[in-house]
């Protein structure tokens, strides 16, 4: 039984990818933003999907000390760490010119600066008990731009870079880290952004959907949260232990083309 760190797992593909190590008989950190109600119940329906506990941890991942906490308090009370997944992320869609500073800083402290915090408090865990998988949650965004979103394509692109360092840092301690790199998924995130796209490109909605996000990808399929869950389960598993600093697109042949 290991002990998995989900970061960004009340909602979306954190909370599927939380579902599918729980299912799978492994202790859960749950972590996110939510009513306290809501998390309660998705942390006790977690809990009866396997024969791990589950445990929800509040930290704000724009907070740095925050991050190191929940590290902390899953090694105290499960005995170790031996999963994180980086997944905790938000978007924001606008012109370069006209976007807001607070909304660049809050992308790069979320999407890529809490995954840093978060591996620099656990690395020295894995290290020591020379077992650890450390997945990333980027976006096909890591390998490719699209205009306005030029805090989340940095971001994305700088996780890369952030998990392939890593990548060498644990290669010689059992410990692995990788990307996934996902096309569209309809989550909230993904829901919320159809309008902003909508009024920057001076589209109708269901243009925005046709035209622009399922048109990058070639299925003309969103991807399904429980496929990328299934493959961050494969990569934390021992079959997957030569594969390290990689970024594996999961997007319907966007990137290929
Ligand atoms: P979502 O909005 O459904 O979930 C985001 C999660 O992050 C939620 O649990 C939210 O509470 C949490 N979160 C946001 N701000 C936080 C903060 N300050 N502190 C702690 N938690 C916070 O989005 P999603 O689509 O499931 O996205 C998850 C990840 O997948 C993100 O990194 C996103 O960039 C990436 N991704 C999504 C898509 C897509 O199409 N949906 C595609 C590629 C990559």
């Amino acid at each position: 039984m290991k002990t998995v760190i989900v970061t960004g797992s009340t909602s979306g593909i954190g909370l599927g990818i939380a579902e599918a190590f729980a299912s799978a008989g492994h202790n859960i950190v749950l972590n996110g933003l939510g009513s306290a109600a809501e998390i309660e119940a998705t942390r006790s329906r977690l809990a009866g999907l396997g024969a791990g506990d589950v445990l929800f941890h509040g930290a704000n991942m724009l907070k740095p000390d925050e991050i190191a906490d929940l590290v902390t308090t899953a090694a105290a009370k499960f005995g170790s760490v031996d999963v994180l997944v980086a997944n905790a992320g938000i978007q924001h869609v606008e012109k370069i010119e006209d976007f807001p500073p607070e909304k660049w800083d809050a992308i790069i402290a979320i999407n890529l600066s809490s995954a840093f915090h978060l591996i620099r408090a656990a690395m020295p865990i894995l290290k020591e008990q020379k077992w650890g998988r450390i997945i990333s949650i980027a976006s096909a965004h890591g390998l490719v731009a699209s205009p306005y979103k030029s805090a989340y394509v940095a971001a994305k692109h700088g996780m890369l870079g952030l998990i392939k360092t890593v990548a060498l840092e644990g290669a010689e301690c059992g410990i692995t880290a990788n990307a996934i790199c996902p096309g569209y998924v309809e989550t909230p995130l993904v829901t919320g952004q159809i309008a902003d796209t909508a009024k920057a490109r001076d589209m109708s909605e269901e243009d925005v959907i046709n035209e622009v996000i399922l048109k990058a990808q070639p299925t003309r399929q969103f991807v399904q949260v429980s496929q990328i869950a299934a493959l961050a389960v494969y990569l934390a598993s021992d079959q997957a232990a030569q594969i390290t600093g990689a970024a594996l697109p999961m997007d319907g042949g966007w990137t290929a083309q």
